[in-house]
């Protein structure tokens, strides 16, 4: 059994742990957090061992009732691989912890790629992520583009991507965020910050992104049109992109007309929290003009990258080749809607 360690236990980090508990080949070591608020008692009433973060807060926990099992330091060194979920910037302040253990971390999609050994997609480059140290598992849109991107890449060839992204201000918890009534072009610049960070999974990737920011809390939106290197047609499109286990092609009858509905599917279906983890690609926005592919797609931010977390923890401990790890994974969460 891998032995798996989560650091930050907030939007993904509660998400990951879950995960992991339902991997056949996994066991939940424990997740460390910085204080005792509404997080940190669902973990203990999930049975999670939960460790302080913070030496200088550990009292809060003891004041607030909640037994902890120790402190990070612990977790770190009890772990096989730690998953690093903390806000963006202190993955990286936390990686000399993990040296010092000599634990494998994963890091998330808001640390810098300069100081990972690798940036991960399990659809596109698992294995150069193997017995690697540091792993960063790439943002939601870079893990959406990814997805879509690796397939398109192999039946037809790509010439260029061009994505304009219109990003959700905030997620539905984070009550500080915006916009609250605007649409502001983030960054107003171009490219957006989401091309150069695709090419960190496909360095050799022509894609340009832009990006907008919108008063939403769902999702994510996409708007693609990918030149491919060969004429293709929208059906054989749609099909190839059907295959894939975590693109979820809405069918035309579904009468989803967008990300609310969507959701609300998600959890007519029983998902947990109502996760979406597929890109959710419309059918019918699927059309070519020759070389040119057009779609729309929606990225759930909370939850896309989950199984791509477990698909590095098996990665970094060379557990599972990509196919093996992605079927587990698959089959676990019980992913397909
Ligand atoms: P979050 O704020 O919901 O959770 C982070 C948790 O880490 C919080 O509980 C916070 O209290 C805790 N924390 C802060 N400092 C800590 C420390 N020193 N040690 C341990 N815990 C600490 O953030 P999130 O949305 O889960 O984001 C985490 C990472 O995932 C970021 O890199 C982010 O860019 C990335 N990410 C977020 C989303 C998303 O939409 N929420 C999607 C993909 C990737």
């Amino acid at each position: 059994m891998l032995r798996v360690g989560i650091n930050g236990y907030g939007t993904i980090g509660k998400r990951v742990a879950d995960a992991v508990q339902a991997q056949p080949d996994m066991e939940l070591v424990g997740v460390a957090k910085t204080r005792p608020n509404f997080e940190a008692e669902r973990a203990v009433a999930n049975d999670y061992p939960l460790y302080a973060a913070i030496e200088d807060r550990a009292d809060q926990f003891d004041d607030a009732g909640i037994e902890i099992a120790g402190m990070v330091e612990e977790l770190v060194e009890e772990s096989d691989v730690i998953v690093d979920a903390c806000p963006s910037g202190i993955g990286e302040q936390n990686s000399e912890m993990y040296d010092e253990y000599d634990t494998p971390a994963l890091y998330q999609g808001g640390e810098s790629a300069d100081f990972v050994d690798a940036s991960f997609n399990a659809r596109a480059n698992y294995s150069d992520s193997i017995d690697a140290d540091h792993v960063r598992v790439v943002s939601c849109n870079t893990t959406g583009l990814s997805r879509l991107t690796a397939p398109l890449r192999e039946e037809y060839g790509i010439e260029k991507v061009r994505a304009t992204l219109v990003r959700r201000g905030g997620d539905p918890a984070q009550t500080g965020r915006g916009p609250i009534n605007d649409i502001v072009p983030d960054p107003v610049t171009l490219p957006s910050h989401h091309g150069p960070d695709v090419k960190t999974i496909f360095p050799d990737l022509d894609i340009d992104t832009l990006g907008l920011k919108v008063p939403a809390t769902l999702m994510h939106m996409h708007s693609l049109n990918v030149t491919l290197e060969t004429e293709a047609e929208a059906e054989d499109v749609r099909d190839l992109l059907e295959d894939e286990s975590r693109l979820f092609v809405l069918p035309d009858h579904y009468d989803i007309d967008g990300a609310g509905k969507l959701k609300e599917y998600a959890q007519d279906v029983g998902r947990p929290r109502g996760d979406i983890w597929e890109n959710c690609i419309w059918g019918e926005s699927i059309t070519t003009e020759g070389k040119d592919l057009y779609l729309f797609q929606a990225i759930h931010q909370e939850s896309d990258v989950i199984p791509e977390n477990i698909d590095a923890i098996r990665a970094v401990t060379n557990s599972a080749d990509a196919e093996e790890s992605i079927e587990t994974t698959n089959d676990s969460l019980g992913m397909g809607l």
